[in-house]
């Protein structure tokens, strides 16, 4: 390729739990403002593969590599912290008793941040960066549509706006990349159009580089540049959503066959 840092390059990722290699040997890389599509039948080792990739689990063997920096071995906290990638669950966690803005900046000041206000006293540095982080979590609460329930409790809303909220919590540190497992999974139509414009905002308009576990095909492929498809914990194919789609051994593969 171009030659330039990949955002995420990992190379021959590989998981086992006992007898079941979750993952096995899987190469991955995202360019700069890529949005990747992960996709594959249940149990094919996607959730596994960001297990592995974002420190929540160990793997067996394999290199994954941030900007250009080893980071096989950092725990999840600590790539967390650092807030260049950054990922989601399943379960949607917000502050119940929280507003919307207040989630937002208590998910800000989890992050580190480059030390811009260290020439400042710590009394004015605390002051300005809260102060920072209340107009960074305005923007991100009006692009996700937010504003109208900013002042409510989180666990006053429904779970699709918990789920907005939860994105909107991960884009204040300006990550370089999300990884987002079934990001639609239960929630409303309309609110998936939302998320989908959302997602497609801060890549273009933030330089946010995505990867994307999505059963819904129709969603890969109005989102995704290119995706790549696990089966058995193996990689089955990359390409374009059309390529994928098109290949035989995906739908013998979706098929059971
Ligand atoms: P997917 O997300 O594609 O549905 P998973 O990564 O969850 O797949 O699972 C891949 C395989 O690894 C499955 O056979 C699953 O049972 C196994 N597996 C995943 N996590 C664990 C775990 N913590 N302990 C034991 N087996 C696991
Ligand atoms: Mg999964």
């Amino acid at each position: 390729t171009s030659g330039k840092v990949s955002v995420l390059d990992i190379k021959g990722l590989t998981k086992t739990y006992g007898a079941v290699t979750a993952v096995d040997n899987v190469d991955l890389h995202i360019d700069h403002g890529e949005i990747l599509g992960l996709i594959g039948p249940n149990g094919s080792g996607k959730s596994t593969f960001f297990d592995c990739s974002t420190g929540l689990a160990t793997p067996d063997s394999g290199s994954v590599s941030l900007e250009g920096s080893d980071i096989t071995n950092w725990s999840l906290n600590r790539i967390a912290r650092e807030g260049r990638m950054l990922r989601s669950f399943q379960k949607t966690v917000v502050f119940k008793k929280l507003d919307v803005e207040e989630n937002l900046v208590i998910a800000g000041q989890m992050f580190t941040f480059p030390s811009v206000l260290s020439t400042f006293s710590v009394g004015k540095r605390s002051r300005m960066r809260i102060e920072g982080l209340r107009k960074h979590a305005r923007e991100l609460i009006e692009l996700t549509g937010l504003g109208p329930v900013a002042h409510m409790a989180a666990g006053n809303l429904s779970g699709g706006q918990q789920k907005l909220i939860q994105f909107a919590s991960m884009l204040m540190p300006d990550p370089r990349l999300i990884m987002l497992d079934e990001p639609m999974a239960g929630i409303n139509p309309k609110l998936v159009e939302r998320v989908i414009d959302t997602i497609r905002y801060a890549n273009r308009e933030m330089g946010v580089s995505f990867l994307i576990i999505e059963h819904n095909i129709d969603v890969v492929t109005s989102l995704c540049s290119r995706a790549i498809v696990l089966d058995q914990g193996r990689k089955l194919c990359e390409g374009t959503p059309a390529e994928v789609i098109a290949n035989k051994q995906v739908r013998e593969a979706y098929l059971g066959g």
